[in-house]
């Protein structure tokens, strides 16, 4: 469609819509939205209006019975399009549009990650859902769903369970994988999934907040919709919460697969705020720097503990990490997986892994030796967190500690997790 005057403001080099996937990510996070310049301040305006005025151009006041879909799916809403911001609302519409090329198919956003998949349910409306263990809060949402639908709920990794006396996870139905998987990091082949999925003709859902772009596209392997919490990597400053849907696009129906999402978000009433998604377009400029930099630290933090824990190494600070660590976990030390783990995941295995520790009063206590770690729960954050995970999330060990990592150089990170072994050791 034509739109001539979305903006008459717009420099003539914008990059064309058309030609914005050919650049790179790190480019994409700063001009994706550049087709969105109304003004001439380079920061995007923080737009806090509920409600909009229509137009005084009576040809184009529409009753809302008329008003079909006049954009792209994830494509850019015109500023005289807007009416109430629960529908929609400029910020959203920049995010939108932004992570709609971060992700590679049409976005929508929502109030939580939590709220995201409540959507994503809600839509699917599935029968039998297939889930792993993973982020707890969505096995809540989950049982929310159950108590409405009653729907079945059965284990991801038992094939066996999938069917029952006189039903059958099939059509329609929902295969729903995390990974890489809260809280351990560790990842999945996401392939093999799709096939067990589609194989039944059921959607493949992945979770992928743990290993946003570049580190993981799962459209590549055959994931129907991505969920991401944009409260970690994509907020990535510990500010904002926010959930995404993504659809692949080469899921047969993807635009009403949109349309029916979009619709549905106006009367679960799960909008992102105005406030959350100006935060979300300011995150997104730095994702790519910011992810690359915190999967980076992660991998080398996890291979120095994991020598320090596994090799022969005597010396003081080896001793030190031993004595209140038995193992770290991550996808980095997949070593048997690598085949197609190193497809999956080629930006990098992710910034968050456990430490297991050699005694829950351990795992308690080595937080508070820390300086450079805060004790918080969340990850994807610029701020190194670790978190006891007894805290927040009963259904894990109480020897566990989860560590995400943020900007910070990572050798000052590995001297701040030696020194507080060694205090907490003496
Ligand atoms: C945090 C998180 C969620 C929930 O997101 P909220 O934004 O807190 O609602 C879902 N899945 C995973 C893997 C998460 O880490």
């Amino acid at each position: 469609m034509n739109e001539p005057d979305l903006n008459p403001n717009l420099p003539s080099n914008t990059i064309p819509q058309e030609e914005l996937q050919d650049y790179s990510l790190a480019t994409r996070g700063v001009h994706a939205d550049d087709v969105m310049n109304t003004y001439s301040d380079v920061a995007p305006a923080l737009h806090v209006a509920t409600t909009f005025r229509y137009t005084d151009d009576l040809d184009k006041l529409k009753p809302i019975d008329d008003a079909a879909p006049s954009r792209q799916a994830g494509g850019p809403v015109q500023g005289d399009q807007h009416v109430y911001s629960r529908v929609s609302a400029p910020n959203m519409s920049r995010l939108e549009l932004l992570l709609t090329s971060i992700i590679g198919g049409p976005c929508l956003t929502y109030s939580s990650g939590i709220a995201a998949f409540h959507a994503l349910l809600v839509h699917l409306r599935p029968k039998v859902v297939a889930i792993g263990d993973g982020y707890h809060g969505c096995h809540g949402t989950l049982k929310l769903y159950q108590r409405l639908s009653g729907c079945e709920i059965v284990n991801l990794f038992d094939e066996a369970s999938w069917e029952g006396k006189d039903w059958k996870l099939g059509q329609g139905d929902m295969v729903h994988l995390e990974t890489p998987v809260n809280p351990y990091g560790t990842a999945f082949n996401i392939q093999h999934f799709a096939d067990l999925a589609h194989r039944r003709g059921a959607y493949l859902t992945v979770d992928a907040t743990f290993a946003p772009p570049p580190l993981q596209d799962p459209f590549q392997h055959g994931t129907d919709l991505v969920m991401h919490s944009g409260t970690k990597y994509i907020g990535g400053h510990s500010d904002m919460l926010c959930g995404i849907i993504a659809i692949n696009k080469t899921v047969s129906e993807w635009q009403k697969h949109y349309w029916e999402m979009f619709e549905d978000r106006i009367f679960l009433g799960s909008t992102v705020g105005n406030m959350e998604s100006w935060l979300g377009v300011r995150s997104l400029r730095t994702l790519e720097l910011r992810v690359t930099r915190q999967s980076a630290s992660a991998e080398k933090l996890v291979k120095f503990l994991h020598e320090c824990i596994t090799g022969g190494d005597q010396g003081p600070d080896a001793v030190a990490i031993k004595s209140i660590m038995t193992s770290v976990q991550h996808a980095s030390l997949q070593v048997n997986d690598m085949s197609w783990l190193r497809q999956q995941m080629p930006g990098g295995f992710g910034p968050v892994f456990v430490i297991n520790a050699t005694s829950a009063d351990k795992a308690k206590r080595l937080p508070s030796k820390l300086e450079l770690f805060h004790h918080a729960t969340s990850l994807g954050g610029v701020e190194s967190l670790i978190e006891w995970r007894s805290m927040s999330d009963a259904s894990v060990a109480d020897t566990v500690l989860r560590v995400s990592v943020g900007v910070e150089a990572w050798e000052d990170l590995r001297a701040d997790l030696i020194k507080a072994c060694k205090a907490l050791g003496s």
